[in-house]
């Protein structure tokens, strides 16, 4: 099996790359975050305090999760129900960066995730996708961007989408959701050491997609292609 491993920060560009890429190579697009979201949505949707480590333990053990594939997109369902738009709002996001911290989300989503890039091509994104998820992936790379940048690429996303918002909010919030996830204890988010690491800021989201198949096709020739 094929794997390819992205990581980066919040809104740099990792979820666009890894689709293309996807359709691209036809692999599979594995968005972690994702899943991180739905067990942050089920603890919104009951109630639960997502900074209650235990309280989110047993709502994560006991959540009906899926996820499926359909025509090539990831959906995600939480108990039956496809909660893969529900999972996008921003309050979601956050609490997806707080329920990530505790062991026995990582573990349950940890193995998922392996699961599926042991039995399928994969592109997979997320914060410990080569630190931790695929540590032999066949090609690791680590995307950056100032966070000014994500914030302006995600401010003009969701003004297209004809959505009200501030930029300095978001802004603000990109750098709170970055020091959660690169201060926590368990797999923090960081650059393995084995991974390319690319600057986005001045990059389309074409180029960036170019180059990681090309540094793909370099490391590994043209296979699975
Ligand atoms: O990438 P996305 O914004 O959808 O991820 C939501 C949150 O899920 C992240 O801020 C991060 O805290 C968590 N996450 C994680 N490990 C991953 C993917 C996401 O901890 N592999």
């Amino acid at each position: 099996m094929s794997q390819i491993a992205i990581d980066g920060p919040a809104g740099v560009g990792k979820s666009t790359a890894a689709k293309n890429i996807a359709a691209a190579k036809n692999f599979m697009y594995v968005d972690t975050g994702a899943m991180y979201r739905t067990i942050g949505l089920a603890c919104l949707e009951r109630g639960i305090d997502v900074a209650d480590e235990e309280k989110v333990s047993e709502c994560c053990a006991g959540a009906d999760i899926d996820i499926k594939y359909i025509d090539g997109v990831q959906h995600m369902y939480l108990e039956g129900r496809d909660v893969s738009t529900d999972i996008r709002k921003e309050e979601v996001g956050k609490a997806a960066s707080d329920v990530s911290k505790f062991a026995a989300v990582r573990e349950r989503l940890v193995a998922l995730q392996q699961d599926l890039g042991n039995r399928y091509d994969v592109v997979m994104d997320g914060r410990d996708i080569g630190t931790k998820v695929l540590v032999n992936a066949d090609l690791k790379v680590y995307l950056t961007a100032t966070s000014q940048c994500r914030a302006e690429r995600r401010y003009k996303e969701l003004i297209a989408k004809g959505e009200t918002c501030v930029l300095e909010d978001i802004k603000k919030d990109i750098e709170d959701r970055d020091r959660n996830d690169m201060t926590r204890a368990i797999s923090p988010l960081r650059k393995a050491d084995d991974a390319i690491e690319i600057d986005t800021s001045e990059m389309t989201a074409q180029e960036v997609t170019d180059e990681i198949i090309r540094l793909f096709e370099e490391k590994n020739g043209s296979k699975t292609c």
